[in-house]
């Protein structure tokens, strides 16, 4: 299991990358919002630990994002004991469960393990789109069960696509999910990299609906 920590505070990152690594758990680590929430939309996390206050990108905004994106992975809040309304406003944004600090580090440990536990089965891994199927918690993708190879950036585009399927998705909205702030953004490049995906896909399940954007057919029904 994978586990992303987002904290800046480094000494309580750092304990609990090492409790988590001690339990048994891969762990990757973030100290701030934006770094966080980068991990978070690209990285198949099994769960994250995310503070609620944090620099660049406050841990609302980025847990917002995520489940804006699709992104179904459980999420603990660390939030402070006395605002209750830190809590209310987590839930809302979609986190799975809150801890207060201080708090110790066997109840994250055991919050943790009960929302692994409750995910399988819930947050499905796998999209299907006719005969495509992507896998996000491995970043398999393949065609009639044959793998196909994709950058990862042809992976994310697509991946986008896959989790928003069934509504037309604008290129305005591809580019903002899939480069930092830092890209120089044009959204004609959008264009080339879904070109590059049907062409190695080798079937035409990514739809143009002109001058809206993209739209990926619904899942289809029973297996997933
Ligand atoms: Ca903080």
């Amino acid at each position: 299991m994978r586990l992303l920590v987002v904290e800046d505070d480094p000494d309580l990152n750092r304990q609990l990358a090492t409790a988590l690594i001690d339990a048994g758990y891969v762990v990757d680590r973030a100290s701030d919002g934006e770094e966080g929430h980068y991990l978070g939309e690209t990285e198949p996390y099994d769960a994250i630990i995310l503070d609620i206050g944090l620099p660049k990108m406050d841990g609302l905004s980025v847990l917002e994002s995520w489940r804006r994106a699709g992104r179904v992975m459980p999420v603990l809040m660390l939030t402070a004991r006395d605002r209750w309304s830190d809590k209310v406003q987590a839930f809302d944004a979609g986190a799975d469960d809150y801890v207060a600090k201080p708090f110790h580090l066997e109840e994250v440990l055991a919050r943790i393990r009960a929302l692994l536990r409750r995910s399988v089965g819930h947050a499905k891994s796998e999209f299907l789109c006719g005969p495509v199927r992507l896998d996000s918690r491995t970043g398999r993708v393949t065609v009639d069960g044959a793998p196909v190879k994709l950058t990862s950036h042809e992976y994310r585009l697509l991946s986008y696509l896959m989790h928003h399927s069934g509504r037309v998705v604008s290129r305005t909205e591809l580019v903002e999910h899939l480069y930092d702030q830092d890209f120089d953004r044009d959204s004609n490049t959008i264009e080339v990299f879904v070109g590059r995906i049907r062409k190695k896909l080798g079937v035409d399940v990514i739809q143009t609906v002109r001058g809206l954007g993209y739209l990926l057919a619904a899942p289809t029904e029973g297996r997933s």
